[in-house]
């Protein structure tokens, strides 16, 4: 229909002036996972809705590990014209410089083999081919997929009425045998690793899942700045773990404290400065605490064995940064507090 051709016509000019003209600093970034669980996406061996929120997920974390300003896009449930209005209007509200859709493709019903990963831009040569092409390459890099490279549909509702650089990130085909056993070897978290390190730049940790899974409430001023402050061991974990410590910290004669799984100021006032190159069961108590508080990366590294190594740091860092604590991979007394605190 002409008037429709005339009016995609103008929308695709507009589009690419304003790309053209793209070329500040980004700074905001809006991620959405594809599709919602009523619109929902492709099916395989894996489905994809269910998976572009973990990879988004992670995705979200480390651009904001990399310093980036980042909203989260994603709909609820809802139909699948709302769907695709909901993030783009989003995040042209935010004045977003930088939209990103995550999503899986798929192709066949079945398929034996690899099928790869893939962006989708608006056009070459612009900025957003420019960056697809830099997460394209570290993902097939680090992760392994098939590289397929970054691809051009200037007819995508996400690419065409997004007015900033917006890129369609195909993680991987979901019904690809290959592809589903990387993905699943490699997991979600490396990927959105990849994903944002493509973006930034930046060589980002890696590291824990975002570890609260109950939302944390800013306005309540922590305890140590309220005047009748809580003791450290009503805001601590306690029980079998805290027992374990408490053994090591006496039979390593760093203190002589009651074992009763209370993690309190008598406990904290006998735990040693603990840093890379230590080993034993202090370092394993630690180890076992990063893990449990979803510092997953330690599990590639040894796990808890008690050899406090590079990945012990990285992982100790991370948790500092999600603390607000000072960033130096030891564990001093107020990193002792974050890893037992509840
Ligand atoms: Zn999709």
């Amino acid at each position: 229909m002409k008037v429709r051709n005339i009016f995609y016509c103008l929308l695709n000019l507009n589009k690419r002036k304003k790309e053209l003209e793209m070329s500040k600093e980004i700074r905001k970034i809006a991620v959405r996972g594809g599709h919602n669980f009523q619109a929902t996406g492709a099916r395989g061996i894996i489905d994809e809705t269910t998976e572009d929120r973990k990879v988004k997920d992670a995705v979200i974390k480390y651009l904001r590990q990399a310093g980036y300003e980042v909203l989260d896009v994603t709909p609820g449930n809802c139909d699948v014209n709302t769907d695709l209005a909901y993030g783009v209007n989003k995040a042209e509200n935010w004045g977003t410089d930088l939209f990103l859709s995550i999503h899986f493709d798929k192709a066949y019903d079945k398929y034996e083999g690899a099928l790869g990963h893939a962006c989708w831009v608006y056009r070459s040569g612009s900025e957003s081919a420019d960056i697809a092409q830099n997460i394209v390459n570290n993902v097939c890099n680090e992760i392994g997929f098939k590289n397929r490279g970054v691809r051009v549909n200037s007819s995508l509702y996400e690419l065409r009425k997004t007015t900033m650089p917006a890129i369609i990130i195909e993680t991987c085909f979901c019904e690809a045998t290959e592809d589903v056993r990387i993905y699943k070897e490699k997991g979600a978290d490396a990927i959105g690793k990849a994903i944002a390190e493509g973006v930034s730049k930046k060589q980002l940790d890696s590291s824990d899942k975002v570890e609260e899974t109950s939302p944390v409430k800013p306005s309540k001023p922590s305890p140590e700045s309220k005047p009748q402050g809580k003791n450290i061991w009503e805001v601590s974990i306690q029980g079998e773990e805290v027992k374990r410590l408490q053994h090591q910290l006496n039979v390593q004669g760093y203190g002589d404290i009651k074992e009763d799984g209370y993690f309190g100021e008598s406990t904290l006032s006998v735990c040693p400065t603990v840093r890379e190159g230590a080993r034993g069961n202090i370092t394993k108590c630690i180890q076992q605490r990063l893990l449990n508080r979803g510092y997953t990366s330690l599990k590639s590294n040894g796990g808890a064995d008690g050899v406090f190594g590079r990945g012990t740091t990285i992982a100790i860092k991370n948790l500092q940064r999600n603390k607000g604590l000072n960033v130096d991979g030891i564990v001093g007394k107020n990193t002792w507090k974050a890893l037992y605190r509840k």
